[in-house]
């Protein structure tokens, strides 16, 4: 059989509280070891002629000290950690031999030899903290295995680790066996309270954990229970999913989504859960709002997870807050992932700011899908000065819009622009005025779904997309700043 191979170091996570700590330097790397001992609660002194200004997060920290000299041999006296962060090779020398002298662990700044212990890369979700370390082989490899576990660790997961260490001890009363206890942990974490924990709500997830394991002393076992996510999905491009939608789409059991949701989304949510089509489309019954809210409850209350997934925001003429009504009649839990809304899409995809200093101070938000057909919109408010106007659903009522804007007395050649499947391989852009966009629209022969923008901002296009042919209206979509090559 094969040996382990050798760990390189011990890992282990030092008690600092109250103890004494020297850094010995006044730069950027002595700053942020200086932090690092301050955040775990060492008294922290730091020796070095001037401090830099990457002190300024510790500099008045009541456990930080300045002493403005290089150190003496006396000075390491009593100390455990000391961290040697200067370029000056003989001080380096000498404060590492008084300080060993003095008993204390050295680590001098990329200098590995010269070391006791190494700094791991850490991710910090205190109390839980994961420290990294490549055994001094690759700090980049290190560094990027840090990033990737920072974005799959949900910042609040420190959160958790406190709500559970809140209750420990009542979860062990009230449940004596280890197993039970586990499977209740498991439970918990993976469900409504965790969730509540995650998304900050950790008053409500107090309250929901109190009341669950009242519950198991009294039953015996836990309830169960299902819930619903509402997430928004941004307005095409996977890569605009955030990552708690993310998470969240890796939990579900069955999954409800619509027309707007495109593949690339779709690939994302877990492989095993189950697909219902609620869709609709502008020409299609729709399917009543009432139904797809008594089909969430449903699915729910038989302790499912249920995934709705909408595009863009859920609350951005998402009919999010009433599919979430039916939700919190019936006493199901819930909860709303926001994601990046079709303007905000467009506008970066298309290389339209929808604020601008010298254009737009304000930007409205509004859907063109008029009842029955008619366009029903606050004209005085939307025809306000350096304002960027954003119409959701627009398309099919183009002409009449273009047309009602200058009838209101809008200029007939204030710029206009149309972004179609915003985000997506196959954005098109059409740019023109209120007088040639319909015109323009109907040649380029768009699909939908599209994002109307109307104001001066528009004309920012041919400068920040660099990659939209100037003589060109219609661009089929790259991402601003990327070059479109494969
Ligand atoms: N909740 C969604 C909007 C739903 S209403 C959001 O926040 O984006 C549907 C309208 O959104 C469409 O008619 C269209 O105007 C717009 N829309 C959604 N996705 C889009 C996309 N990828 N490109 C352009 N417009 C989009």
């Amino acid at each position: 059989m094969e040996r382990a191979a050798a760990m390189r170091n011990l890992p282990i996570f030092l008690e600092m509280r109250d103890r004494p700590a020297i850094v010995v330097g006044g730069g950027v790397a002595a700053a942020r070891r200086a932090e690092f001992l301050v955040r775990c609660g060492a008294r922290v002194t730091a020796f070095a002629p001037e401090l830099g200004e990457d002190f300024f997060e510790v500099r008045d920290r009541s456990n930080f000290r300045h002493v403005a000299r290089d150190p003496a041999p006396n000075d390491f006296e009593g100390s455990q950690i000391c961290f040697i962060a200067t370029e000056d090779h003989r001080l380096q020398e000498a404060a590492r031999k008084a300080a060993k002298a003095a008993g204390a662990l050295v680590n001098v700044a990329d200098q590995p030899r010269l070391c006791d212990f190494i700094m791991p890369s850490i991710v910090d979700r205190s109390p839980l903290v994961i420290a990294i370390s490549t055994g001094g082989a690759s700090p980049i490899l290190g560094r990027m295995l840090r990033a990737r576990l920072e974005t799959i660790i949900p910042a609040a997961y420190g959160r958790m680790a406190n709500l559970m260490s809140r209750f420990r001890e009542r979860v062990a009363e009230a449940m004596p066996s280890q197993t039970m206890r586990r499977r209740f942990w498991e439970t918990v974490l993976e469900g409504p309270i965790g969730e509540a924990a995650l998304s900050g709500d950790e008053r409500a997830a107090a309250a929901h954990l109190a009341r669950e394991i009242e519950h198991v002393r009294e039953h015996g076992d836990m309830t169960p229970r299902g819930e619903v996510y509402l997430v928004g999905a941004g307005p095409g491009d996977p890569d605009l999913v955030t990552f708690r939608a993310l998470r969240l789409m890796q939990k579900a059991d069955v999954v409800l989504y619509d027309r707007l949701i495109g593949e690339g989304v779709m690939n994302l949510v877990r492989r095993e859960a189950e697909r219902i089509y609620v869709g609709k489309r502008p020409e299609d019954h729709e399917l009543p709002q009432e139904e797809i809210g008594a089909l969430l409850v449903r699915l729910a209350t038989e302790g499912k997870r249920v995934l709705r997934l909408k595009g863009g925001d859920p609350f951005m003429f998402g009919r999010g807050g009433e599919e979430i009504e039916a939700l919190a009649a019936h006493g199901v839990p819930f909860q709303v992932c926001p994601g990046v809304t079709a303007a905000i899409g467009a506008s970066a995809y298309a290389g339209i700011p929808l604020t601008h200093r010298d254009h737009a101070q304000a930007c409205v938000f509004v859907t063109g899908h008029g009842k029955d057909g008619k366009i029903d919109l606050d004209w005085t408010a939307l025809l306000q000065p350096r304002q960027t106007v954003a119409i959701y659903m627009g398309l099919r009522n183009l002409e009449a819009l273009t047309k009602e804007f200058v009838v209101r007395g809008a200029s007939a050649d204030l710029p206009a622009a149309i972004v179609d499947n915003a985000t997506r391989v196959n954005q098109k852009v059409v740019v023109g005025t209120l007088a040639t966009l319909a015109a323009k629209a109907r040649a380029a022969e768009l699909r939908g779904p599209s994002i109307l923008i109307v104001g001066t901002v528009v004309a920012l296009r041919d400068k920040l997309d660099w990659y939209a042919p100037a003589a060109e209206d219609v661009a089929h979509a790259v991402p601003a700043g990327e070059n479109g090559k494969d």
